[in-house]
């Protein structure tokens, strides 16, 4: 009796999460452990007994063929290598694929976390059967990948899709790429947090909101959320100035790609209408008007597991050879 054959996908963050998918698309099972970010040769040695160890629990459901792998950072396409990985470690001078790849003895395709997440989307999720769109995913940062003309766009060596650089104010906060005033320094989970937090103390008109409760234990991005679904004045205001550089953003890029389809995903978006309701306002009083009527704006399907389902489905496509993918002439 043959086995089943099997794709994994692997997501690595401060989390490295694995997704084990079948032919047709099908997951298995999800697993989900903390990184070891003491340094670069910690992170990847523990990824590889994470791997391994998910590879080994497999065993008895079938054979797992490849595995497609999503990483923050920008994963030079041609050479299948990590050039930057901004909030983990500098893993530049470590060929991470392969090593993964002759440890595991299976082929790995590597590529940026938001592309694999918009491939996910776009095979099983929000983006099925569209062939220009931006997936935008908003967590501890904030990436994209983009489809255009049925093609998922690299650019000219895989370092295309950095929604979460785009440069949104002259005098911004610096950022972790190195530059300064980046939407991802206001829009990300963590900023959103620090924005909240200078609220609390600068402005004594909120000092009553319910999230300066919380200000005495460890305030969350999903506090500030929770808090603008329940009404919150400080949680919504800090939401709608949210909404305010993300869809402006938008506008941007609805502008400049006519695109189809913008989908919105990641911790951040989770059960956030409030947020996902200002960006469209906001969206919609920038764009072209023609521009962003042919423009849906809508929540992710797959939502937190899109990156590592999205991996597994590259995986799978790279081995049938309908995705075109680093390493390969
Ligand atoms: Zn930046």
């Amino acid at each position: 009796m043959s086995l089943t054959e099997l794709y994994l996908g692997v997501d690595l963050g401060r989390s490295t999460r694995t997704a084990i998918v079948d032919g047709d698309g099908r997951v298995h099972s999800l697993g989900r452990e903390p990184s070891r970010l003491e340094s670069a040769n910690d992170l990847v040695d523990g990824l590889v007994e994470f791997v391994n160890r998910t590879i080994r629990d497999t065993s008895g459901i079938g054979t797992i063929r490849s595995i497609g792998f999503g990483l923050p950072g920008l994963v030079e396409h041609p050479s299948n290598r990590v050039v930057m990985l901004p909030n983990l470690a500098d893993v530049s001078e470590i060929d991470v694929a392969g090593l993964l790849s002759s440890a595991t003895s299976l082929p790995v395709v590597l590529d940026n976390d938001a592309n694999a997440a918009a491939y996910g989307e776009w095979r099983c999720g929000a983006a099925k059967g569209r062939s220009d769109f931006i997936y935008i995913t908003l967590g501890t940062g904030i990436g994209a990948g983009i489809v255009q003309g049925g093609q998922l766009q690299r650019g000219a060596r895989g370092f295309a899709g950095e929604f979460g650089h785009l440069k949104v104010t002259a005098q911004g906060l610096e950022c972790g790429c190195g530059s300064s005033g980046c939407l991802e320094t206001i829009a990300s989970g963590p900023n959103i947090v620090r924005r909240t937090r200078e609220r609390l103390f600068s402005d004594p008109a909120y000092s009553y909101s319910a999230l300066a409760e919380k200000m005495r234990g460890r305030l969350t991005c999903e506090d500030v959320v929770e808090g603008a679904v329940s009404g919150d004045r400080l949680a919504r205001a800090i939401l709608a100035e949210t909404g305010l550089f993300l869809g402006m953003t938008i506008a941007n890029v609805v502008n400049l790609m006519n695109i189809e389809l913008v989908v919105l995903g990641g911790p951040v978006m989770r059960d956030n209408d409030v947020l996902l309701d200002a960006v469209i306002h906001e969206a919609r009083r920038r764009a072209f008007g023609p521009s962003f009527e042919a423009c849906e704006i809508a929540s992710s399907a797959l939502g937190d597991d899109a990156g590592v389902i999205g991996a597994a489905i590259m995986a799978r496509d790279a081995i049938h050879g309908s995705l075109d993918v680093a390493g390969r002439p």
